[in-house]
């Protein structure tokens, strides 16, 4: 007899910009609530949520992407790993499913030290999981997590970021932003946390823009920018940041993808009522 299959098999999606091809692996799950979220009555969060299917507390998506570039292979994030706050740890079934081995990763990209985006780099007894990269940093993520006092408060985070980072001490390239490969440049996008930043892509007469963590709840953060979640360090400026960059990417017509969208993640973002709604990109079999 058969068992009724509910797992997913390997997730990925693959979207290509000329000559660079980026692909989104989806890592796992984050479960959220509604009161760890500012900006808005929980009750009308959960209201507007469940208007729009979908019912209960909301769970977000966590992904990581590949950047095939110029020969390079560039992993950006590593998902939540084992970590036990999370649903996480797929991602090593998704690098094997589109072709790459850890070893053949030449470099890691941490947009930010939080720990569904670093659970991945690290085995549990402390070795690197990608053992020929190098650690590509912003500057101010490593001065506020591995340089400054720990917070009152956030020692596990702390402790997460120390940990995951450790053994790539010797490989870490600390940037302020710029070309970091052929094609790809870091956007400091600070807010979310110090050093927070994104990824412009652009090769030909195409460009897109990996923000990471601008929006947690996609759906609901593109009717209310303002809401605001719990884990950013700074909400002003993560909302500001937010306004910004909605303004920005619906007004240039910009392609976005980040780690808290719904998979496969990428989508453009149209002004609609008072806000704004995203136009998620169709799945295509063939590039
Ligand atoms: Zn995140």
């Amino acid at each position: 007899m058969q068992t009724t299959p509910t797992k997913q098999t390997p997730s990925l999606y693959r979207h290509r910009v000329g000559d660079i091809v980026v692909t989104a692996i989806l890592d796992g799950t984050l479960q959220g609530a509604f009161s760890i979220l500012q900006g808005m009555p929980e009750e009308a969060m959960a209201g507007e949520m469940a208007a729009a299917f979908r019912p209960g507390q909301p769970v977000l998506s966590i992904s990581c992407y590949l950047i095939h570039a110029a020969g390079r292979v560039i992993l950006v994030d590593s998902g939540a790993g084992a970590n036990e706050m999370f649903d996480g740890g797929r991602l090593p079934a998704g690098l094997n499913a589109a072709g790459v081995s850890p070893d053949g990763v030449d470099t890691v990209v941490v947009t930010h030290l939080h720990p569904d985006h670093t659970g991945g780099l690290a085995t549990p007894d402390g070795r690197a999981v990608f053992r020929n990269a190098e650690l590509l940093l912003h500057e101010d993520e490593r001065r506020f997590w591995l340089d400054g006092p720990v917070r009152e408060g956030m020692e596990p985070y702390f402790a997460a970021a120390k940990a995951a980072t450790a053994p790539y001490a010797g490989a870490m390239r600390i940037v302020s932003g710029g070309e970091v490969a052929p094609g790809i440049s870091l956007v400091p996008l600070p807010g979310h946390t110090p050093g927070h930043s994104g990824l412009r892509i652009a090769s030909g007469s195409q460009q897109m823009l990996l923000w990471t963590d601008i929006v947690h709840l996609p759906l609901l953060q593109a009717r209310h920018p303002e809401v605001t979640i719990a884990f950013d360090f700074d909400p002003e400026q993560a909302r500001a940041q937010r306004r910004r960059l909605f303004d920005e990417v619906a007004t240039d017509r910009l392609l976005v993808a980040g780690t808290h969208m719904d998979f496969p993640t990428f989508a453009h973002l149209e002004r609609s009522g008072e806000g704004y709604a995203f136009v998620p990109q169709r799945w295509l079999p063939q590039l």
